[in-house]
């Protein structure tokens, strides 16, 4: 009964919404009153697991550990989910041993997309799939589901939400974000925290099986020059906050509990040292009151700084500093700085109270670990439902040239390529920080997306065949190509172009065109990437992501019935603008001179089949379909419509914002570069339940229909003479 040793426990224990945040405060007050120096300076303090033993946290009083990537228990990054938890006990119990002030640890990892660094945990795809899919109560779940596996191991936080909006897909990180336009980011930021923390209202903890979040990097880290790691945004006060700054405050009135520092700087100067966006920004207008944490030694990058002594990060507002293996000399110089008044005990108070009311809001102090141990519950049949239903919804259809998608389920099929390597569809964060290494028994409890195809097939009375280098003997009626990048992490997957690279997958889908056999290439990658010559080798091309553990969400879009009659229908839409060149700046939708070769918002279905020809006939004038449906966040209507946007004229940006749940709003118009004001050309409507209405911006149709189902769906079509260049975005309003 480790609850029962805490001192600290509430009288009302058990019950976590007895304590009001009032209450809360006055408890922190009198806590903090019996804490000696060390232990405060202690609390905002974090050391990686690689670098610190349990028995260390009897005699330095810090406050938090974190599993690192490439840490795991006994440096085993194959253990065991029992070894998983009982490393955590093993700190919790050093820690609680300590004599003096009894302060829980808050123990953190980047569980990024799930519980990635644990083998046999259900692995989601990465951001860069999920934005694709455009589903915020997937999200949600999605969260949900990660808080349970981390949960389950005896860990508190994980290092997500990133709210990264990347603007340049050379970034070894592109595909950690949800989208290239912060509109995503902005939808996904809310559920996403709901999902992993539940509703934290005044006074309420985190229940059992949720866990802390952190919404990071901020700021910014989407933004750099080249899209360089840990580079320099170099951008304007308005893209800061316009495009990079969006998501964080949806994160925040969703409560989420910590906010991770950016490696990255603005014009020079280093997140992590900058006071005006860490204090500021985030503790002025953002009303931000959990706390801020460092990154990787981030502070050892400030100017006068070192990994073992910073206190310009603590003064600019970093409240823990995340001190992977300098934490012992960064706690005794923190200390001494504290002591000789450079760091003011003003500031130390701060930084300790906000980190001692997110471990109260973590329900630390309680101590209900109802889900630790219930190692059955990583990679659950539950969990492992819910990826596949994200593989499916991220998958987008660039090309579907003689509708050889979706394939009969009786056909015989060849699969080649990497179609049975769970770990290179999984990409970096698996398992080893950079997703390298990993084996086909690494995943337990996976599908591979070969698998899952020859299951779908055989279900069907089909064959299906699996030859990594495409060669075959019978021919078959369709072949299937996986193939795509290898996994990366961080800087390590910064690159110079977007050129895709290697031959040998276009050699083989040459091949099977050659020899006339119906050719689907599914593309795995964590960004888009310049592929006209696979896409034109291929009858169809299907952009896949990083789809994780889940690969039969897969055959779930691509395998129809035994009458060739789709089971299930892409629903993905680009989140990130495929590049028509491989050299040069990639443009972002809504930037001068944009010119992909599929638009952000592009996307093709069996439903809106359309044709795309050889790329070099496709003069950018595509369909451009995006649709975003109607989702509830914990019982709030977040946003009921269904909306489709059809370009008929070229590029456009559109916006989503709804409140309530009457089905009456304005549209409104803005001209120009987006940066412009609003327009005159704003328009109201109101739609009586049951009835459609029409409305009219400038020449452009909007219909509203209320669906039989009760739905409510705008099929929203754009349509102009000219090319557009406005921002149309759509507001609902109660
Ligand atoms: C990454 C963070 C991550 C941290 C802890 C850093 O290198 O930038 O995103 O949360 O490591 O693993």
């Amino acid at each position: 009964e480790a609850a029962r040793a805490h001192p600290e426990k509430w009288p009302e224990a058990g019950s976590p919404s007895a304590m009001t945040d009032a209450q809360t405060e006055a408890f922190i007050t009198e806590l903090m009153g019996r804490m000696t120096l060390e232990e405060k300076v202690g609390q905002t303090i974090q050391a990686d697991i690689s670098a610190i033993k349990p028995e260390d946290l009897l005699t330095y009083p810090l406050g938090s550990i974190l599993a690192g990537g490439n840490s795991s228990p006994g440096g085993n990054e194959r253990a065991s989910a029992q070894e998983w938890v009982q490393l955590a006990r093993d700190f919790r119990a050093a820690a609680e041993a300590r004599p003096g002030a009894r302060v829980p640890l808050i123990y953190g990892i980047d569980a990024v997309h799930g519980h990635n660094n644990v083998v046999g945990a259900t692995i989601f795809p990465h951001n860069i799939g999920l934005g694709a899919a455009r589903n915020p109560e997937l999200i949600r779940q999605i969260g949900e589901a990660t808080a349970i596996e981390v949960a389950v191991t005896g860990a508190d936080w994980t290092f997500g939400p990133t709210l990264a909006v990347p603007r340049d897909d050379r970034w070894g990180r592109a595909y950690e974000g949800y989208g290239e336009d912060p509109e995503i980011a902005q939808s996904y930021a809310g559920p996403m925290t709901l999902g992993l923390q539940g509703e934290l209202r005044s006074g309420q903890r985190i229940q059992p099986g949720r866990i802390a979040g952190s919404a990071k990097h901020f700021l910014a880290d989407g933004g750099t020059t080249g899209g360089k790691d840990q580079g320099d945004f170099a951008g304007t006060e308005r893209e800061l906050i316009e495009t990079h700054l969006s998501g964080y405050p949806e994160a925040i009135d969703a409560g989420v509990l910590s906010i991770m520092a950016s490696f990255s700087s603005w014009n020079g100067i280093k997140h992590s040292g900058n006071e005006t966006i860490l204090t500021g920004v985030l503790r002025g207008p953002l009303g931000f009151n959990g706390f801020v944490v460092s990154d990787w030694n981030a502070h050892g990058q400030l100017p006068g700084c070192s990994n073992e002594s910073c206190p310009l990060a603590f003064n600019a507002g970093i409240d823990m500093l995340m001190a992977p293996d300098s934490w012992k000399p960064l706690y005794e110089n923190t200390l001494a700085q504290v002591r000789s008044g450079e760091i003011p005990m003003a500031r130390l108070d701060e930084a300790v109270r906000r980190i001692l009311r997110v471990k109260v809001k973590t329900g630390l102090f309680d101590d209900d670990r109802t889900y630790e141990g219930r190692v059955e519950l990583l990679g659950s049949p539950e969990h492992r439902a819910l990826a596949r239903r994200a593989v499916r919804e991220s998958l987008v259809l660039l090309k579907n040239e003689g509708s050889v998608l979706p394939i009969r389920a009786g056909a015989r099929i060849l699969v080649a390529g990497a179609a049975d390597d769970i770990g290179q569809a999984s990409g970096g964060w698996t398992i080893t920080w950079q997703g390298t290494g990993n084996s086909r028994a690494d995943f337990p409890n996976g599908q591979s997306i070969w698998e899952g195809l020859k299951e779908a097939v055989e279900a069907g009375g089909g064959q299906a065949t699996f030859s990594a280098d495409g060669s075959y003997t019978d021919r078959p009626d369709v072949a299937i190509v996986v193939f795509g990048e290898t996994p990366y992490a961080e800087f390590q997957g910064d690159i110079e172009t977007l050129d895709f690279g290697p031959q040998e997958p276009l050699e083989m889908l040459r091949r099977f065109k050659a020899a006339g056999i119906p050719t689907v290439a599914v593309f795995l990658s964590g960004r888009p990437l310049w592929t006209n010559p696979e896409i034109n080798a291929s009858d169809a091309f299907v952009a896949a992501w990083l789809p994780g553990t889940e690969g039969g969400g897969i055959a779930d879009v691509l395998i129809g019935d035994v009458e060739g009659r789709p089971r299930h229908d892409f629903r993905g839409t680009l989140s990130f603008s495929w590049p028509k060149t491989a050299v040069g700046e990639p443009l972002n939708r809504g930037q001068p001179g944009y010119d992909p070769q599929f638009a952000y918002g592009y996307g093709l279905s069996y439903a809106r089949p359309a044709s795309v020809g050889t790329l070099s006939e496709v003069s950018g004038v595509a369909e451009v379909v995006s649709s975003i449906d109607r989702y509830f966040v914990d019982g709030r209507f977040v946003a009921p419509w269904s909306l489709m946007l059809r370009d008929d004229g070229g590029e456009f940006r559109l916006g989503l914002e709804s409140q309530g749940r009457s089905p009456r709003g304005a549209v409104s118009a803005r001209s120009g570069d987006g940066q412009a004001q609003e327009s005159a050309r704003i328009l109201s409507f109101d739609v009586p339940s049951g009835q459609t209405a029409h409305a009219l911006i400038a020449a452009a149709p909007v219909d509203l229909t209320r669906q039989a189902n009760g739905e409510m769906a705008i099929a929203f079509r754009y349509r102009v003479d000219a090319r557009p260049t406005g921002t149309v975005r759509l507001t609902l309003g109660d």
